[in-house]
């Protein structure tokens, strides 16, 4: 049997992928695996998919095709969202070896023990519904910020995602867990936690079944506030309907959750809202701006925002745009709405014609520009704590504010991985 001793990874996709691939890496280097870079060659190749991504397929199959020319007797292993979803078209690209669904992502060292590069790939998935574990897992890039995934899979269901299929019920590490975790990071130097989730607000549910367990996100964000070792937190995104007041308020009055939230709305309509079965209306959603804002002027709010839902005509994206342009967020991520295979918005017509989606696309994209400037400038003259990153970026480095400013400034060692009181012009 060939010996696999080196391996090399690569990620599509989201923060929580990241963060996964991240620990995977360290379970096989733990194992005695060398780390090399995904255009090196090595003896194992991992591909950690999204199913959120166009054209995953075609993606995958690029990927492999250009491992084969590099090595071609390397093992491919395929795994994520995208290999729980379609576990055999994946298996059917030439040249994968092993397809790995969401119970045996983490697996991965015991089943490349007895891998042998054959004609066809050997699957090792399960039904969604019988995954029920939770790994935590998290990223280490350069140690300044780290992604630490605390809660996994949803049990909502939103008519145009994929993500409750391909990941499972929505379960989470227990606060001690996350505590533990928390102590390793911060022994390890690192500055800044971003707690990452498919759905974070619902923390708390545990292991047992799916069982919701006595714990919940205002439990574990009061306990980190406590944790020793650690400048700052970031809630890296929360739906509203889950982001309460006393966790707003919580975070005012916090020295290390940092005035930054990230709050997916997705339609300004509320016609639009109902059609993607989210689970507030607008109003709502005005509502936690209005409170955040009213406790912290200067928080950071980003919006994730989708495009071109089927139904949504002029007047729904009309509202959607005067509702995102009164209130007064920060930032906006827009996504274009995609067809997804097995989800309840394929049924939905009238379909928006792509050229449409790709104008209001266009439209929301300037507006963000515009509330990104004018965030920028509001904060103009003011001092705040930058924590510089410590890669140094052809003699630049990069920073952050408490409340998300991007700082650029030439690069000094004694800045790198520290805070600095910072005034912004
Ligand atoms: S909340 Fe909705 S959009 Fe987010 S993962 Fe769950 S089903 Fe998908």
């Amino acid at each position: 049997m060939q010996q696999l001793k080196t391996v090399a990874f690569h990620t599509l996709g989201c923060k929580l992928n990241y963060s996964e691939t991240s620990t995977l890496s360290r379970m096989l280097e733990n194992d005695g695996f060398e780390k090399r870079e995904f255009d090196d060659e090595a003896d194992v190749y991992v591909i950690n998919t999204c199913s959120v991504t166009e054209n995953a397929d075609k993606e995958c199959r690029q990927i492999v095709r250009r491992i084969q020319r590099r090595a071609p007797e390397a093992m491919v292993v395929i795994t994520g969202c995208y290999a729980q979803l379609k576990p055999e078209e994946i298996a059917a690209i030439e040249g994968v070896d092993l397809v790995l669904g969401a119970a045996e992502k983490f697996n991965l060292a015991k089943h490349l023990q007895d891998l042998v590069k054959g004609d066809s790939a050997r699957i090792c998935s399960c039904d969604i519904d019988d995954v029920q574990g939770f790994n935590s897992s998290y990223s280490i890039n350069d140690r300044t910020r780290t992604f630490l995934k605390v809660q996994d899979g949803c049990d909502y269901n939103c008519s145009f995602c994929t993500i409750p299929l391909a990941r499972g019920h929505s379960r989470s590490d227990s606060i001690e867990g996350v505590l533990r975790n928390v102590a390793e990071l911060a022994a390890s130097g690192t500055k800044e936690i971003v707690l990452t989730g498919i759905n974070l607000g619902d923390f708390g549910k545990g292991n047992d079944g799916g069982k919701r367990t006595e714990s919940s996100f205002y439990e574990l964000i009061q306990e980190l506030d406590k944790a020793e070792g650690i400048e700052r937190f970031r809630i890296s995104s929360i739906e509203p309907n889950l982001l309460t007041n006393e966790i707003i308020e919580f975070v005012a009055k916090s020295k290390k959750f940092m005035p930054h939230f990230h709050i997916p709305l997705q339609s300004g309509s509320n016609k639009i809202l109902g059609a993607m079965r989210r689970r507030y209306k607008r109003e709502l959603y005005a509502d936690r701006v209005a409170t955040i804002k009213q406790l912290m002027p200067h928080c950071c709010i980003g919006v994730d925002v989708i495009v071109g839902f089927p139904t949504e005509n002029d007047e729904d994206f009309q509202d959607t745009f005067q509702f995102l342009h009164d209130i007064d967020i920060s930032y906006l991520h827009v996504f274009t709405y995609s067809e997804r295979a097995n989800t309840h918005a394929l049924e939905l017509k009238p379909v928006v014609p792509i050229h449409i989606r790709n104008e209001r696309n266009k439209t929301l994209r300037n507006l963000s520009y515009q509330k990104m400037q004018y965030f920028a400038a509001q904060h103009n003259g003011q001092t705040r704590p930058v924590l510089f990153e410590n890669a140094d970026k052809q003699g630049m480095m990069d920073g952050y504010t408490d409340n998300y400013i991007k700082v650029q400034t030439p690069y000094r060692q004694q800045w790198a991985n520290n805070i600095v009181d910072w005034t912004l012009s």
